[in-house]
């Protein structure tokens, strides 16, 4: 899972691209509007923290440029307390929610995690999938119960997979959403990534779609092909 943090203020910047590189995103920044409307405009991201208050280009212009343009990102807007009339443009204008300043950066994660889940159709925030279970809250994974510890990219592969069961997944997708803009992309391919999953889940709920990607599917779910019973 990737995010998009568009904040003038550096510290807080800092702290949020902290806390989310912390919870196990893949995170870029953005200092002005302009900076953040092109990240948001050329790059692919799971959701999008954006402040209103910016310069260059203010954050309801921003938010407004992406719509037109059909980015579709979930967007989280953060807003001075008592500019009520913010919260209504950003909503107007394309927001999914709000947080208002200032605001503990634990309810800022767990609003961007409602809004990953819920755009890719989720209401609960634990994620199952055969005997594999992801506590979107604490980033945990348990196989059977018991706990697996993943790397930050494996457990962002993992999600991603998680959020989008059933559905094949492109390399190109997966390299969208797993890396931040200055990751050397070449040198840590998602075939490798794969493998060191499957190895440290061992299960096979990762299936290789010939020429077109992966595809995250429970063992003996209805989806899996030729009927074969796995254990
Ligand atoms: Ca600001």
């Amino acid at each position: 899972m990737r995010v998009l943090i568009v904040e003038d203020d550096k510290d807080l910047n800092r702290q949020l691209a902290e806390a989310f590189s912390e919870a196990g995103y893949a995170v870029d920044k953005a200092l002005d509007g302009e900076e953040g409307h092109f990240l948001g405009d050329t790059e692919t991201y799971d959701a999008i923290i954006l402040d209103i208050g910016l310069p260059q280009m203010d954050g309801i212009t921003v938010l407004e440029n992406w719509r037109r343009e059909g980015r579709t990102a979930p967007v989280l807007i953060l807003t001075a307390r008592d500019r009520w009339n913010d919260k209504v443009a950003g909503i107007d204008a394309g927001a999914d929610d709000y947080v208002s300043k200032p605001f503990h950066i634990e309810e800022v994660l767990a609003r961007v995690r409602a809004l990953i889940r819920r755009a890719a159709g989720h209401a609960a925030s634990e994620l199952q999938c055969g005997p594999v279970l992801l506590d979107t809250r604490t980033s945990k994974v348990t196989v059977d119960g018991n706990p697996v510890k993943l790397t930050s990219h494996e457990l962002r592969l993992l999600s991603y997979l998680m959020h989008h069961q059933d559905k094949v997944i492109s390399r190109t997708e997966l390299t969208e959403h797993l890396y931040d803009q200055d990751f050397d992309r070449d040198s840590n391919t998602i075939e490798v990534f794969v493998g060191r999953l499957r190895k440290k889940i061992g299960t096979d709920i990762i299936e290789t779609v010939r020429g077109l990607g992966y595809r995250l599917t429970s063992p003996g779910s209805t989806e899996s092909h030729d009927g074969k019973e796995t254990a």
